[in-house]
């Protein structure tokens, strides 16, 4: 077996024992492969192990690998930053947005998702461990915001996506996935229809599990460490 598809066997066991570890029904957390900075090539090779849904962070370098890879039909995540004049790539070629964090950007991507093509499945980014310099919507504007979401047509909410600042060990990497949790409850219990905690990535993917994740987004532990872009 290759490289790429031995990792990503790696890491489906990891996924799975954590889910028998941390009392989840089997297959209840989808593995995203986290594919930035990597060529097509090595897409391919996870793809052909089994692999159906990939991870891409910067628009203009996802589109080549989206064509080149086109016959595959594999499902792609738009989970980077959204720059405004992306906005329409990413409406056009993505089938989910993880990273929505204002209302201006939601607007635009439903506006511009073609009429042909079912909406967008979102989700809003939020910033969990209060970062300065983070990404996401402070967790106290989030229901207000998924409020906003539901009127646009073309967008469909799905729930909340997280990066919180890194720390070492399980238990405190538990503990903002476990805020992030709580806030999606909270939303639930509002009667917002959510069904998505997309969380934890190569270093902490068992505390996400633990939690409730229902996405892990593997970068490194599949594809080995990042190329330069
Ligand atoms: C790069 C990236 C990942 C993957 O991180 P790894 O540590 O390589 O697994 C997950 N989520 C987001 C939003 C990323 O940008």
């Amino acid at each position: 077996m290759a490289a790429a598809a031995h990792a990503l066997e790696t890491v489906r066991r990891r996924v799975a024992s954590a889910e028998q570890r941390y009392g989840r029904p089997p297959g209840s957390v989808a593995l995203l492969a986290v594919s930035k900075t990597r060529p097509a090539m090595d897409i391919e090779e996870v793809a052909v192990a089994g692999q159906r849904a990939f991870g891409e962070s910067y628009a203009q370098e996802a589109l080549g690998k989206i064509a080149a890879l086109a016959h595959l039909s594999l499902e792609w995540h738009f989970i980077g930053p959204i720059q405004t004049n992306k906005s329409r790539l990413i409406a056009k070629h993505f089938q989910w947005v993880h990273s929505i964090d204002r209302l201006k950007v939601a607007e635009r991507l439903s506006a511009q998702r073609p009429h042909d093509l079912p909406p967008l499945q979102v989700c809003l980014q939020v910033n969990i461990s209060g970062e300065k310099t983070k990404a996401g919507v402070p967790p106290e504007q989030a229901p207000d915001l998924a409020g906003a979401l539901m009127d646009l047509p073309q967008l469909k909410l799905r729930g909340l996506m997280a990066i919180p600042a890194p720390t070492i060990d399980t238990a405190s990497q538990r503990v903002p996935f476990q805020r992030l949790r709580m806030l999606l409850d909270q939303m639930q219990q509002q009667g917002l229809v959510l069904d998505t905690l997309s969380m934890g990535m190569s270093a902490d993917l068992e505390a996400a599990v633990a939690e409730g994740a229902t996405i892990v987004r593997v970068g490194t532990a599949i594809f080995g460490p990042r190329l330069p872009r």
